[in-house]
């Protein structure tokens, strides 16, 4: 079963419209594609000019139900979103979601107050070592927030602050430890974000030694290519299914309402 759930379109910052992602989707011979196309609930300071406005969020919708009216019985297309979980908006969010047709909604940290975790290895320049290793603390309790709040399915991206290359220098082993368990207890989805591999990261998120954490925990996996063109829908596929294959998962999941349902096979 080869899916692809972790796809943005120009209604955020991908390339392609939605109908282009679905038709390309159905000729690489995919079994779902699921679009799930930034937003980040807006705050007075703070623009993102890389998230859907809440004013988009219909005619998003509406684009994706036409584009499965066009693909036809060929192509499962999934309705998703993918938010970030911010503690000061979570409730407004939170009833955006309520009203939307949603097949599942991934759940990222790309801020923490405000400090952009992936947008440019600038950021992380400035920070000393220290400042480095207190924003990845931060990072694994905001993880645990998040999977808290239970707005979520799925997880995006665990260790985005690899992203640039760089890795914690303490260790928090504990405070990962604690979010997987919160992820756990939520009944939540990790996803296998193929993404990490064309960053200086050069590594899946996440890495394979928090992948053994999730494993013992029973958390189900996803593969995922965070694709912001079609013709990176499946990207690094083969290699992530290895991955997950060689650290114990024997299948994965698919997604239609928010809820979750296992499959045997990856
Ligand atoms: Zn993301
Ligand atoms: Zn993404």
């Amino acid at each position: 079963m080869k899916t692809s759930y972790h796809v943005h379109s120009v209604y955020s910052d991908g390339e392609n419209s939605i109908l282009e992602i679905v038709t390309a989707a159905s000729e690489q011979g995919l079994d779902e594609i699921g679009l799930s196309d930034h937003l980040v609930y807006p705050k007075a300071n703070r623009s993102v000019p890389w998230s859907m406005s809440l004013d988009a969020i219909d005619s998003y919708f509406e684009e994706l139900c036409e584009a499965q009216c066009v693909v036809g019985d060929k192509l499962r297309v999934r309705f998703g979103l993918e938010c970030d979980y911010e503690p000061e908006t979570a409730d407004l969010l939170a009833d955006v979601l309520a009203r939307c047709p949603l097949d599942y909604v991934i759940g990222s940290v790309h801020f923490l107050d405000d400090f952009p975790i992936d947008e440019s290895a600038d950021y992380w320049e400035r920070l000393d070592e220290d400042n480095r290793n207190l924003v990845a603390r931060s990072y694994w309790q905001r993880i645990k927030e998040l999977a808290q709040s239970r707005l979520f399915d799925i997880v995006g991206h665990l260790d985005l602050y690899k992203k640039f290359g760089w890795k914690p220098s303490i260790d928090l082993t504990e405070e990962i430890a604690e979010a997987l368990d919160a992820i756990a207890a939520a009944r939540m989805v990790v996803e296998v974000n193929t993404a990490g591999l064309t960053k200086p990261a050069r590594e899946i998120y996440p890495s394979p030694e928090i992948l053994d954490m999730c494993r013992v925990r029973d958390i189900p996996v996803i593969i995922t290519a965070d694709a912001h063109n079609v013709s990176g829908l499946t990207y690094g596929y083969e290699e992530a299914r290895n991955l997950v294959q060689a650290r114990g998962w024997l299948g994965t999941v698919l997604f239609s309402k928010r809820k979750f349902e296992l499959l045997p096979q990856l």
